[in-house]
């Protein structure tokens, strides 16, 4: 499976409706990676049998409090389950601050180190790679500083086709046939060509998490073209008023950048608290962009070539 993106919590503010604030959980390559981080979202890992130990970056977009006050919970117990292994948090500044008083007052230094990375979430750059995945901040238009997060998947190796393998074939030249290499005698002479042996690789991915946003086209370049975008949509059009007041966008707002920037799928989420029924925010969105989804808790949104 290439990017499975979980939603763990898809509300604003406050829990409401059974809804909680937001957080999601993406794996990638067997790699866990959870963007932001609301209350509750250690006791929503636990109700999805997720391995917290497992997590070894976290993503936080913003420093209001719908997005990060699970943070000092879910690290807590990390500790006191015996984590050792070091974390990295990618974050505003000032939740270096925040932690460090906390832990400051609870007397408390725990067993694994914080690599802590300040993001800066008024420029568009990489703010973490690895073998899987290269992560960048995108820049939103928000009350307070606030960086979404876009996840690049890197460039796959070719995939053995098990059938047409000779029996007794070094895990060595396996490699090599992954790398796109044929495999060649002791004299240089092809032996077997790579396309007989593999099929191509798996298709790159890219998933977008735009948390709090006003509408702002700005985002459109970076985003562009994205497999999967996800979008806060706080409000339905009739309450536009209020998602300007507040920096937030409409769902017909959210649509109308998923079009522009002819993305494969938009996710809708970041609901007010004041709608307990979602289908009319749905339906607006549909009515511009119709491929358009809720970020209902619990469920997974999966990109891969073989579903
Ligand atoms: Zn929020
Ligand atoms: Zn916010």
């Amino acid at each position: 499976m290439s990017i499975r993106v979980k939603i763990l919590g898809s509300n604003s503010a406050a829990p409401a409706h059974k809804r909680h604030q937001t957080s999601q959980l993406l794996f990638i390559e067997g790699q866990m990676y959870l963007m932001d981080c609301g209350e509750g979202t250690q006791l929503l890992l636990k109700r999805y049998h997720v391995k917290i130990q497992r997590i070894d970056n976290i993503f936080i977009s913003h420093l209001h409090g719908d997005h990060y006050l699970g943070v000092m919970g879910l690290l807590s117990t990390m500790h006191l389950t015996g984590r050792k292994k070091s974390l990295n948090l990618y974050a505003p500044a000032g939740l270096a601050e925040i932690i460090t008083l906390q832990l400051k007052h609870s007397e408390t230094i725990f067993n694994f180190d914080i690599n802590f990375v300040a993001v800066d979430p008024t420029v568009n750059k990489v703010v973490h790679e690895d073998d899987f995945v290269s992560v960048s901040s995108i820049p939103l238009n928000h009350r307070i500083p606030c960086g979404g997060f876009l996840f690049s998947e890197k460039p796959k190796k070719r995939r053995i086709n098990k059938e047409m393998l000779p029996a007794e074939f070094s895990v060595r030249n396996i490699i090599k046939l992954k790398n796109g290499e044929d495999i060649l005698d002791q004299e240089g002479k092809v032996l077997y060509k790579n396309e007989a042996l593999t099929f191509p690789p798996k298709r790159i991915y890219k998933y977008a998490f735009c948390s709090d946003t006003k509408y702002d086209e700005s985002i459109i370049p970076i985003i562009a073209g994205v497999d999967l975008l996800y979008h806060e949509t706080t409000f339905l059009e009739e309450h536009m008023d209020r998602a300007a007041n507040t920096y937030h966008s409409t769902a017909k707002e959210a649509a109308t950048i998923a079009k522009k920037a002819n993305v494969g799928k938009l996710l809708m989420g970041h609901f007010s608290i004041r709608y307990k029924d979602l289908e009319p925010l749905r339906q607006e969105a549909q009515t511009i962009f119709p491929n358009s989804e809720l970020a209902i808790e619990g469920e997974d949104f999966i990109l891969d070539d073989i579903q």
